[in-house]
């Protein structure tokens, strides 16, 4: 399937989950076979040669790293919601547009030095990208690129990510 096509099952979804949100489903996308590899060879086409291993935010980052991982032979880092790991390198907390979140990052699978790639599904207000890309830094990997299916524009991720290499397959 062309990636045009693919994207175009990214399903709108008004007033989720609060009103005035225009949530953006990718589940129509993720049940596509052809979808789905279609997205996952374009966004294993956006990593770095110098990539080594791949960060993933729970949930829907885990399925796009997954398979990106395994087209390009890279093992994939996952970023937990909290209570998750059983052995913690470290947590950042951040905030959201209501409250705040935090992630933690497994202890002893980020190797010093190693560069790491950030997939995720949506970037909208980029807090939860730019934390884990904090957490990969403080366990002392270099973050080499974040790479997202759909790019909010109006939220202003891009912003907060500044410095950072950027890949979206669509930004609207
Ligand atoms: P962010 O505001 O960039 O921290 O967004 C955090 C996470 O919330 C992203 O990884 C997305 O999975 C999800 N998200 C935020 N806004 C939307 C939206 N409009 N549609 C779908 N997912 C969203």
């Amino acid at each position: 399937m062309e990636l045009d096509a693919a994207l175009g099952l990214i399903a709108d979804v008004p007033d989720f989950p609060e009103p005035g949100v225009l949530f953006r489903d990718l589940s129509p996308l993720f049940a596509s076979g052809p979808g789905f590899r279609a997205v996952a060879d374009a966004l294993a086409g956006t990593l770095s040669p110098e990539v080594e291993l791949l960060a993933a935010v729970e949930a829907r980052g885990f399925v796009l790293a997954a398979a990106v991982g395994y087209a390009r032979g890279l093992g994939v880092v996952l970023v937990r919601k909290p209570g998750k790991l059983p052995s913690v390198a470290g947590r950042v907390d951040y905030a959201l547009e209501y409250g705040t979140a935090s992630l933690e990052l497994p202890e002893d699978v980020v190797a010093p030095g190693a560069h790491v790639a950030v997939v995720d599904d949506v970037l909208a207000t980029g807090g939860t990208v730019n934390a884990a890309c904090e957490l990969l830094e403080k366990a002392g990997a270099v973050v080499s690129g974040v790479s997202v299916v759909l790019e909010l524009a109006a939220l202003g991720g891009r912003a907060v990510l500044e410095g950072r290499e950027v890949h979206a397959l669509r930004t609207v």
